[in-house]
């Protein structure tokens, strides 16, 4: 029997499962992939998310950054055409060895970390959780999760944090409700433009996509993006935008080498973020945790923190979980960054009328 199993090692689940690890607590941390895995991001660090990084899992190591290594900042392009540029020095770094350095952290100290293993159920039995799991068996190679046949095992913990990101199984499951998402597509060329390669660049004109548009630089890919809710659309608005940023921004594209869909949690106005049921807490892009323009690793790092603190508070209590007061004092340690979140949405309902709904709905968050 566990203390606390953790479903996913992406910046949520690791922070979580380092926290409780390091309390001498038994926990087990797993990820479907095999690691380092890829994940579809930007992957802009922003001041609180470093501070947050360096506080729990010490320096960023060099290796993880990208070129050029210090994002300045946002330059968001308003649905008519006005520019907002917020300059904050931040961290470009990429993910997959991001999230690999954090899950092998975690893993020093202390916790099980079990790779290409996917939590498939949680069943709440009498005073524990039952997760069944499949285990992918390792291929040479890496991630081939169709290769082969799955070990189905079971485990129990005391309490399960849900870290599975975006389209989190273990959330719907639970929830008996479907994901609502967006649908990321970006791609990598090599060539140059007349933006500025040290901002990342959003473009909230309609035109360009369902949701936002953006451009930014990683070494030496000019990565070019758009967020759609249907998905038959995403190629259409991408050459809009690529057409733009051509004859706009004197994009030339010498070749290309790659292209990546990605799932962001939709923010809406009738959206409510879900911290959790019975002893499922949710933390990050599985609660529902994302801040404008996609930025959603502050968010997974302070409610996986959030989370594996309000478990430390019950477990020290002495007596037996009683998951409502995990719940509970997870809510209450994440008051503030809900606050913050809610502050953000409604700035940006002022510079695009696709966000302007959010001005009026703020109080339907919890
Ligand atoms: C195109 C794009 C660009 C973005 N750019 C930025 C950016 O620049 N900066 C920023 O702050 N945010 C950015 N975000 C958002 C950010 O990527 C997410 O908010 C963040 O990764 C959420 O962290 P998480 O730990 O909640 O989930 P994830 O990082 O998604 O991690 C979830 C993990 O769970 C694993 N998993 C899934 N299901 C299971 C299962 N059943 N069992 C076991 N493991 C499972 C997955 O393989 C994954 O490793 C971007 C998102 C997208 C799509």
């Amino acid at each position: 029997m566990y203390d606390v199993i953790v479903i996913g090692a992406g910046p949520a689940g690791c922070i979580a499962a380092k926290k409780l690890g390091e309390s001498g607590y038994k926990v087990l941390l797993t990820e479907k992939m095999s690691l380092p895995r890829e994940k579809s991001c930007s992957g802009i660090l922003i001041p609180k998310s470093i501070q947050m990084v360096e506080k729990e899992f010490g320096k960023i190591p060099e290796s993880v950054f990208s070129h050029p290594p210090i994002n300045q900042g946002i330059v968001i392009n308003s649905a008519h055409g006005k520019e907002y540029r917020f300059e904050s020095e931040g961290y470009n770094i990429w993910r997959n060895l991001f999230d690999q350095w954090m899950s092998l952290k975690a893993e020093y100290a202390g916790c099980t970390l079990q790779t290409l293993t996917s939590a498939t159920v949680c069943e709440e039995e009498k005073d524990h959780i039952r997760v069944t799991f499949a285990r992918m068996p390792a291929v040479k190679g890496g991630n081939d999760l169709k290769n082969g046949k799955p070990e189905i095992f079971h485990e129990k913990a005391r309490i399960v944090i849900s870290c599975d990101g975006a389209s989190s199984r273990i959330r719907r499951d639970i929830l008996k409700s479907p994901s609502d998402h967006i649908i990321t597509y970006q791609t990598f060329c090599k060539g140059s433009i007349d933006l500025d390669y040290g901002f990342f660049h959003a473009f909230l004109d309609p035109q360009f996509s369902q949701y936002d548009a953006w451009f930014n630089v990683k070494d030496e890919y000019l990565i070019m993006g758009v967020g759609v809710k249907d998905a038959s659309l995403m190629k259409h608005y991408h050459s809009k935008f690529v057409s733009y940023l051509k004859s706009q921004h004197n994009a030339q594209i010498d070749s290309f080498e790659k292209e990546e869909v990605g799932l962001m949690p939709h923010i809406t106005p009738e959206f409510r973020v879900d911290l959790g049921k019975g002893r499922v807490l949710f933390a990050g892009d599985a609660a529902y945790l994302l801040n404008p323009m996609g930025e959603g690793i502050s968010s997974a790092l302070a409610s996986g923190s959030a989370a594996a603190e309000a478990i430390k508070t019950e477990f020290a209590s002495g007596s037996d979980v009683n998951p409502s007061n995990v719940l509970n004092t997870y809510e209450s340690n994440l008051k503030g960054e809900i606050e913050y979140m809610i502050r953000q949405w409604k700035f940006l309902s002022t510079i695009s009328p696709e966000f302007r709904s959010f001005q009026n709905n703020a109080h339907r968050f919890p």
